[in-house]
């Protein structure tokens, strides 16, 4: 499965503590993440993972397109509800992306748990099913 990961300043601590918890199920999957985000995640964890550029410069809607495309299969996205966030319109263009595909998003630590243990359960397999359809269906 891909996994975005994507925190604001702060709330990257909580999400560098959240991979860490989970760091064997992460492992198992492709990661991708905004640039500071994934720059913190790589060098605190050690996990491989493909980085995009920082939110602010267009990192949320790299990863729009990714949902678009049918190339993310769960976001998770500590957002900072207390702080005003100069690419605002990009966050909720990223949400609006996860509802229109129907993909997972967790915009907190306690969503995001119940979506990795999901995840770890095989809960989420249909997305691979649906793609497989929507290959089929495109071929
Ligand atoms: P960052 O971007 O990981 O580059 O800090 C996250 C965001 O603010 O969207």
């Amino acid at each position: 499965m891909n996994i975005a990961l994507i925190a604001h300043d702060k709330k990257k601590d909580n999400l560098i503590r959240f991979v860490i918890a989970y760091k064997d199920i992460f492992q198992k999957h492709s990661l991708f993440a905004t640039g500071t985000t994934g720059k913190r995640i790589n060098e605190e964890t050690g996990l491989d993972l493909h980085r995009f550029k920082s939110g602010p410069l267009g990192g949320d809607q790299e990863i729009g397109s990714y949902i678009a495309n049918d190339k993310m299969d769960l976001v998770i996205f500590f957002r900072d509800p207390l702080t005003a966030q100069p690419h605002e319109p990009d966050v909720s263009a990223l949400i609006r992306l996860c509802d229109v595909y129907a993909v997972p998003l967790a915009t907190n630590m306690g969503t995001a748990e119940i979506l990795i243990k999901g995840l770890e359960r095989g809960d989420i397999q249909w997305r691979d099913i649906q793609r497989k359809e929507n290959n089929g269906n495109e071929g």
